[in-house]
């Protein structure tokens, strides 16, 4: 591998550590609390402090996974459900 400003360096192995930024700023400006990092704070049935808002995958957790913004989203989806008045006919 060859940098600008230094000798090429030769590796075995190289892992990318991107980083990432937590996109909450819909759910701040809806007025739901962040932690520390900027993840937006859910509880068990992932409803943000604002009552009826709910959110899922990376916005809230910082174990960036697929198969983990699924589950969260499972989770969401059923307590949306459940949050919304029966219009049984
Ligand atoms: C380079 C890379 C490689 C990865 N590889 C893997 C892997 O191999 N295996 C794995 O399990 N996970 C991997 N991940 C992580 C995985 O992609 C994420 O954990 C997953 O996509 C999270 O899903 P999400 O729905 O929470 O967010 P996202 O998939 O990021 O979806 C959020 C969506 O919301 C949209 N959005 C954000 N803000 C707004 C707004 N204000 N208005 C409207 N839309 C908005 C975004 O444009 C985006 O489309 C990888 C991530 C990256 C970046």
């Amino acid at each position: 591998m060859e940098f600008q400003s230094a000798a090429p360096r030769t590796f075995d192995r190289i892992y990318v550590a991107a980083g990432c930024k937590v996109n909450s700023g819909m759910g701040v400006k809806l007025g739901a609390r962040c932690d520390s990092v900027g993840a937006l704070i859910v509880d068990q049935k992932h409803c943000t402090t604002v009552p009826g808002l709910y959110a899922a995958g990376d916005v809230v957790s910082d174990l960036h996974q697929l198969c983990v913004a699924e589950a969260h989203g499972a989770v969401a989806a059923t307590s949306i459900h459940r949050f919304l008045p029966r219009n049984f006919r």
